[in-house]
């Protein structure tokens, strides 16, 4: 397939792996890139910005083909060097960099002169609008579906999408509640340049998490996700687990919730445990509703594959047949 992103980013399937903290690490971003589509490695999850500039060198050890790096800012526990991490990102070399939270434009000059593409992500048209004005290259559309951070709109891709192709005049990606070839057909069709997966990617044979979460990720259906942080408007989508539930009825007791209430259960070290050793209960992890649509833990060269294929089978079979009876 041939889409303006596919030409951007100089891939060759319309499908990007969206950062994950703890699972963007070189091993999933090489094999997503490998498989032909475009791996992401999630800046954060390296303690420091050295450490960043050794795992993008580790991942262009494993693949010669294009990566990019996702620099997330948004509220941490700890206060992040976020200046330093754009510089490791510019000094490693890498040409793709997706940008999520706060408004990416105090790195947009560092980042364009040395020839970087920025995909920003956004959860509603009117960030969209602001980072094609401020110059991003593409942006990234979150519906409410997606993992992790969705925003406070709740605005789903059925109405998202259609609005971005009317209104935007760069690439878009289409993100959150994408996990198939119907999805990718669905997107296109939409409007969007193609898909941007997180929570796919992570039942992958090369996703750096445990057996047992990916295990629990299939047995799921759409209804195992929860929004917690809903009163700091920082939501985030979740998978239900005991923590998750723990944390909603924390939040949801009379008075004004503390983010000290919950801290000790979200930390994020907590969720790289989890991944780690495989207790499903140790604390919080992202997931979308599309863990509804998961049944499987393919090697991402299988799974991108079979999404090209599924989606290339329904634009040319099934939508042809309809127009042309
Ligand atoms: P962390 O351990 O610093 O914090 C854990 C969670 O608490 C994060 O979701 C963070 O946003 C939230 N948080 C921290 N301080 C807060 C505050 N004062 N008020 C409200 N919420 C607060 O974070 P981490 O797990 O190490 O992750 C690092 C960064 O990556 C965070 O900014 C996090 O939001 C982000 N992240 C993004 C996604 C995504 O889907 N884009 C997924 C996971 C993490």
């Amino acid at each position: 397939m041939k889409t303006r992103i596919t030409e951007l980013l100089g891939i060759e399937h319309p499908i990007v792996q969206g950062g994950m903290q703890w699972v963007g690490l070189a091993e999933l971003a090489s094999a997503v890139s490998n498989a032909g589509g475009l791996g992401i490695i999630t800046a954060l999850t390296q303690p420091t910005p050295g450490d960043l500039l050794k795992e993008i060198e580790r991942c262009q050890s494993m693949t010669d083909k294009p990566f990019g790096v996702n620099l997330t800012i948004l509220p941490t526990i700890k206060p992040v060097p976020y200046d330093d991490y754009a510089q490791a990102i510019v000094d490693s070399g890498v040409k793709i960099v997706e940008t999520a939270g706060r408004n990416p434009e105090p790195y947009l000059p560092m980042f364009k002169e040395a020839g970087i593409k920025v995909i920003h992500k956004c959860t509603s048209i009117r960030h969209s609008l602001k980072a094609e004005k401020i110059g991003c290259d593409a942006v990234s559309v979150d519906g409410f579906e997606c993992a992790g951070h969705p925003g406070e709109d709740d605005v789903t891709n059925m109405i998202l999408l259609p609005l971005a192709a009317k209104r935007l005049k760069i690439p878009f990606l289409a993100s959150g509640g994408l996990g198939d070839g119907r999805g990718l057909a669905a997107a296109l069709a939409m409007g969007a340049d193609g898909i941007n997966m997180g929570t796919r990617f992570m039942v992958t044979k090369e996703a750096p998490i445990h057996d047992n979460v990916k295990q629990k990720m299939i047995e799921a259906t759409e209804l195992d996700t929860e929004l917690i942080y809903r009163s700091f408007r920082n939501t985030a989508r979740v998978f239900k687990n005991s923590v998750a539930e723990q944390v909603v009825e924390i939040e949801s007791r009379p008075g004004e919730t503390k983010f000290e209430d919950i801290q000790p259960l979200v930390q994020g070290v907590k969720g790289r445990e989890l991944f780690v050793g495989g207790d499903l209960d140790k604390g919080i992890w992202s997931a979308g509703m599309v863990v509804g649509l998961i049944d499987d833990n393919p090697s991402c060269e299988e799974l991108v594959a079979r999404i090209v294929a599924e989606a290339e089978d329904i634009l040319s079979n099934r939508l042809r047949e309809m127009i042309s009876a």
